[in-house]
């Protein structure tokens, strides 16, 4: 059908990023998309999750005003109103997004594609080859075995588009999209409670980061059973149980299942026409090719954190490689991390355990706390910035933990990413008050010239 420079296989933040910095580039780009352009991410992910976070928080301000004085009362949520909110979020975004595509000259192709060879994808009957096919087709909400997602077991696509607030939610994974939605719940009234195989809520953050969010949910009277192993559940009309191995029985309106992410691979003619695979993922190489020339990998199929930004990262990375611009390999290490749950957990490089894998027992941190921070007391948050340095060398992690600190995260990951001594960063000044200072602050007493710091 056609011979393009590339065919894109999947129109979320991996595919499309790769097509307009394709077309950018002077490429030509067929992109096939069954659903909707900006996948997962647009739709079902990172947006309308932040949309019913602020709503959160616009919740909690209302019920809370009265501490800082403002005589305010929380009558109510219109989940309604909530949804309307978020999808007109939604629309705004995905409008802007079809604008891109056509001002970008892309060719999109609607309808299910399939990997049908070297460098052909079959949509529709219609065969479209390209010299090189770029395969970005995303992740899907896992299961557990025997446990079926229908009526009141949902996973997050469900949770996003509930037309009423819960009384009552189990949560089964204590990992980010089980701690956003049980934020989002809490803020609104309902009763949480979430399950976690692991010892710790966000095991995959520095210890000191879930130590103090277990803390903070605590005093949001979120609850939360870590170490417990969940072994299944049972619904009704009016409610479901959820059974854990210790006996325990809960009993709830719905449980949300947030496992994690499976790479939606299958069906695909991936495996069929040669490409190597791992549990589903398509193996790449730090270049992103998979085993079959001219065949290239994207976004959450790709082993590795299943993050928007990363998608966009290896898009633009694919696009550049394709394009003979022998771009610089994207560091794993050095994307950040952003938990949107209240309080906001917020991380780059290295948590302490890892670096001192990596470095030995010498690594060094700073822990310093938001309550020496002027805007952290201004807005009432505690939390924690706490620096992670490796031997006679730079600062390799930074995690962050209180309210809008993923706001933060920005310079946290310049810090990391240009291996800055805490020296480096220290002569830099940070304005006031701001909550940027907690991490000038802790850089100054890394460097050994503390300001605010109590002996
Ligand atoms: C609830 C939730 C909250 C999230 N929050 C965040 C966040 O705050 N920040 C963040 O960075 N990440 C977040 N993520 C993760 C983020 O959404 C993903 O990492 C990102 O969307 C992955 O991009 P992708 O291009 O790999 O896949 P997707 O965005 O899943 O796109 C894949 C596209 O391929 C299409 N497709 C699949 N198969 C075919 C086929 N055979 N033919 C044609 N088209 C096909 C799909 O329809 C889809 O549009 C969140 C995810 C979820 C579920």
């Amino acid at each position: 059908m056609t011979d393009a420079d590339l065919v894109i296989l999947g129109g979320g933040s991996g595919g499309y990023a790769c097509a307009f910095r394709a077309a950018e580039l002077g490429l030509s780009v067929v992109l096939v998309e069954k659903d909707k352009l900006g996948g997962t991410c647009l739709h079902r992910g990172c947006i309308p999750t932040k949309a019913l976070l602020h709503a959160a928080e616009v919740a909690d301000y209302a019920r809370e005003g009265d501490q800082f004085g403002v005589k305010s009362s929380l009558e109510g949520i219109d989940m309604a109103g909530v949804n309307s909110y978020k999808d007109s979020i939604v629309a705004k975004m995905y409008k802007g997004l079809q604008g891109l595509f056509k001002q970008n000259k892309i060719t999109t192709v609607e309808g299910t594609g399939r990997f049908v060879g070297p460098n052909t994808v079959e949509v529709n009957g219609e065969r479209y080859t390209g010299k090189n096919v770029v395969l970005a087709t995303g992740s899907y909400s896992r299961s557990l075995p025997g446990l079926e997602i229908g009526g009141r077991i949902i996973t997050s696509e469900q949770a996003l588009n509930l037309d009423y607030v819960p009384a009552k939610v189990v949560v089964l994974g204590g990992g980010v999209i089980g701690v956003e939605f049980a934020s989002v719940w809490r803020s609104f009234g309902c009763e949480v409670t979430i399950v976690e195989a692991l010892p710790r809520l966000v095991p995959l953050e520095d210890e000191f980061a879930s130590k103090r969010l277990e803390r903070a949910f605590r005093k949001r009277n979120i609850g939360f059973k870590t170490g417990v192993r969940f072994t299944g559940a049972t619904q009704t009309d009016s409610g479901v149980t959820v059974n854990l191995e210790s006996g325990e029985q809960i009993e709830a309106d719905l449980l949300l299942v947030a496992v994690g992410r499976g790479p939606n691979t299958a069906g695909h003619g991936y495996e069929e026409a040669g490409v190597r695979m791992d549990r589903g993922f398509v193996l790449t190489d730090e270049r992103l090719r998979t085993n079959l020339p001219g065949v290239y990998a994207v976004g959450d199929i790709v082993p590795g954190l299943q993050l928007a930004h990363r998608g966009f990262a290896q898009g633009i990375f694919v696009a550049e490689e394709i394009a003979g611009r022998n771009p610089q390999v994207i560091d794993e290490n050095g994307i950040p991390r952003v938990t949107y749950c209240n309080p906001e957990v917020a991380s780059v490089g290295l948590t302490e355990a890892a670096a001192k894998d990596r470095y030995g027992a010498e690594v060094s941190t700073y822990t310093y706390d938001l309550a020496g921070n002027g805007k952290s007391n201004i807005l009432k948050t505690q939390g924690a910035v706490k620096l992670v340095k490796a031997p006679d060398g730079p600062v390799v992690g930074v995690h962050m933990i209180g309210e809008r600190v993923g706001e933060l995260i920005g310079e946290a990951q310049l810090i990391v990413n240009w291996e800055a001594f805490p020296e480096d960063v220290a002569s830099l000044i940070h304005a006031h008050p701001t909550q940027t200072e907690a991490l000038g602050e802790a850089f100054l007493a890394l460097a050994g010239k503390p300001l605010h710091v109590h002996g």
